[in-house]
């Protein structure tokens, strides 16, 4: 039983697109009205597309908050903002890719990728973690990857960022584990969403200086359109990982 009443409180990271906004809108729509989702996006200028898919459920068991996992404050601020109606079930969800021969990628970009995926994720647990230990309940789930299990050539940063996370989580659920907290760490293979799409293709047309020229023609004419084709025999949707993650939570 949630705190104070029936419906779980669900707080969802990036849910401007994909399968954060699927995830959202599934939940909102429970026929039993167990859920309400309080959905998150760091620019609420995205937000139409979320808006439009929650249909009827918009301002009544989904509600909209802004987030950037990113910050400090925006963190602190958004929990804030939820404090009196606790949070029983965090869904850390967003996430960055980054794809490439590793000589041509900034130390910059690489920082993001971790700033994102590992400290933001870590950053969320921290926040929520005193509240749901107080109460001994609530549900942490951290959407990793396939490649949080197992390297993947051009994808060295991202494979990093999502080992770590799940080093991470190993640790804590044991700990969390004890005031009756659980943390579930959820792995999808490849998704059909804008992160897929968008990264291939530009990345397909960019430049790669500091790479050798082996390099760049093996990534451009062999590990993209073969990505593409494991992509379109294997590729999940967002509502099979909406899905899913609905199961792990019930
Ligand atoms: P999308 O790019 O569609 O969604 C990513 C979401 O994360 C967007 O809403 C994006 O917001 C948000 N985001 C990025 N940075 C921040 C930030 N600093 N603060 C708050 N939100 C942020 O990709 P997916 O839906 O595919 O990805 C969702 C998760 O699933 C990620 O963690 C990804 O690693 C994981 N995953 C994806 C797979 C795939 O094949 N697609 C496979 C396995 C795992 P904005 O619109 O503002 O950029």
């Amino acid at each position: 039983m949630a705190s104070g009443g029936e419906q779980k409180v669900v707080l969802i990271t990036g849910c401007s697109s994909g399968i954060g906004l699927r995830i959202a809108v599934l939940l909102a729509r429970d026929e039993q009205k167990r859920y309400h989702v309080i959905a998150t996006m760091r620019d609420l200028k995205k937000k139409d597309r979320l808006v439009e898919a929650a249909g009827d459920t918009y301002g009544k068991t989904l509600t909209l908050l802004s987030l950037d996992v990113c910050s400090d404050d925006s963190v602190r601020q958004c929990i804030d903002n939820v404090k009196d109606r606790h949070i029983d079930i965090l869904i850390n969800n967003a996430g960055v890719g980054l794809l490439g021969p590793v000589e041509s990628i900034s130390m910059n970009d690489m920082k993001k990728v971790f700033e994102t995926n590992f400290f933001g994720t870590v950053r969320m647990i921290k926040e929520v973690m005193p509240d749901m230990k107080k109460r001994r309940a609530g549900h942490i789930i951290v959407m990793s990857s396939v490649m949080g299990l197992q390297g993947v050539v051009f994808n060295d940063v991202y494979t990093a960022s999502k080992f770590a996370i799940e080093g991470f989580c190993e640790s804590m659920a044991v700990q969390l584990l004890k005031f009756n907290v659980k943390l579930s760490l959820i792995e999808p293979g490849p998704v059909h969403t804008e992160f897929e799409t968008k990264m291939m293709e530009e990345v397909a047309k960019m430049e790669y200086p500091g790479a050798d020229a082996d390099t760049v023609r093996y990534f451009k004419d062999v590990y993209i359109p073969s990505s593409i084709d494991i992509f379109e025999a294997l590729g999940q949707t967002p509502d099979d990982i909406a899905k899913c993650t609905k199961k792990v939570i019930e």
